[in-house]
């Protein structure tokens, strides 16, 4: 299959036989691929994707033999060391291998075990990055993470440690201290205990806190509520993951500014 007339005229690079591509696919939009993941599409013989890599994105490599290896709410449904055998596997079969993750692979996506799992086993690695859904998913939601002014430190925090425990290894009141905005990747399960050691730390109870769920897909909605209120909102509300927590004087703005969710169907495939 010719992929030229899809993408914009250039010496796109070619997804040899053997190779892994360690890609993010962005949050959900399929607008908010790279090109070069994109082109890794197009070229791939077998895909090993996330949970949260929307199908309408697999859709676009009818080629390639589909694996999900997803992970969900830090219940392991797949081994990450059986993921990373499963990569090293193809890759030594000769294929064109596309591991495709939900946002940017090496944020919060255990991108970095993979690829060092591929480097120990001498699989040659290409890594794309992807648009995080902590940066790109919240502007779906029309939250700016800084403003001049306002705000002019972000902090990028995971809610649950590889065990599934509050991360232990935050230290959420030092935290609470330094940064205007946190972004919580993760953090459904333990909100409670979470807004609980902000508020110990200096936080305001009535500090605003926007939940953004399944952003930039169809199934997106937004809370918000504020610190004191945030486990019991989310209950009421029956959001769940994924979401993001993101807490602080951040100012949600509405109505325009918010991209339209999905507004625009794309199609890649007309050759
Ligand atoms: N590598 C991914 C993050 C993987 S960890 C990235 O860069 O975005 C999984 C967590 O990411 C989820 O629990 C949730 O907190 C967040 N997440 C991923 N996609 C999301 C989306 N579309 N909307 C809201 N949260 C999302």
């Amino acid at each position: 299959m010719s992929f030229h007339h899809a993408l914009p005229p250039a010496q796109w690079p070619r997804l040899e036989q053997g190779w892994v591509w360690l890609c993010g696919a962005g949050p959900g939009d399929p607008g908010l691929l790279t090109l070069h993941a994109l082109n890794a599409l197009r070229q791939a013989d077998v895909i090993v994707h996330d949970a949260l890599v929307n199908d309408d994105i697999l859709d676009w490599a009818p080629q390639a033999r589909r694996i999900h290896a997803g992970k969900r709410g830090g219940k392991p449904s797949a081994k990450q060391a059986d993921i990373c055998d499963t990569l090293i596997d193809l890759a030594h079969q000769g294929l064109r291998v596309l591991r495709l993750k939900g946002g940017d692979p090496f944020t919060f996506g255990r991108g970095a075990e993979e690829a060092r799992a591929l480097m120990d086993a001498g699989v040659p690695l290409k890594v794309v990055p992807g648009i995080t859904s902590g940066i790109g998913g919240l502007a779906y939601a029309g939250i700016p993470l800084t403003e001049r002014g306002t705000n002019q430190a972000v902090a990028f925090v995971t809610g649950h440690d590889a065990d599934g425990g509050l991360s232990a290894s935050v230290d959420w009141q030092a935290l609470a201290k330094v940064s205007g905005t946190i972004v919580v990747y993760m953090g459904m399960k333990h909100a409670q205990a979470i807004s609980d050691s902000l508020i110990a730390g200096g936080r305001s109870a009535d500090e605003p806190v926007a939940v953004v769920m399944a952003a930039s897909t169809d199934a997106q909605r937004v809370l918000q509520t504020t610190l004191g209120t945030l486990d019991a909102d989310i209950r009421a509300a029956g959001l769940e993951p994924p979401a993001l927590l993101a807490i602080g004087k951040t100012v949600l703005i509405e109505g325009e500014a918010a991209p339209r969710v999905r507004a625009t169907t794309y199609v890649v495939a007309a050759e």
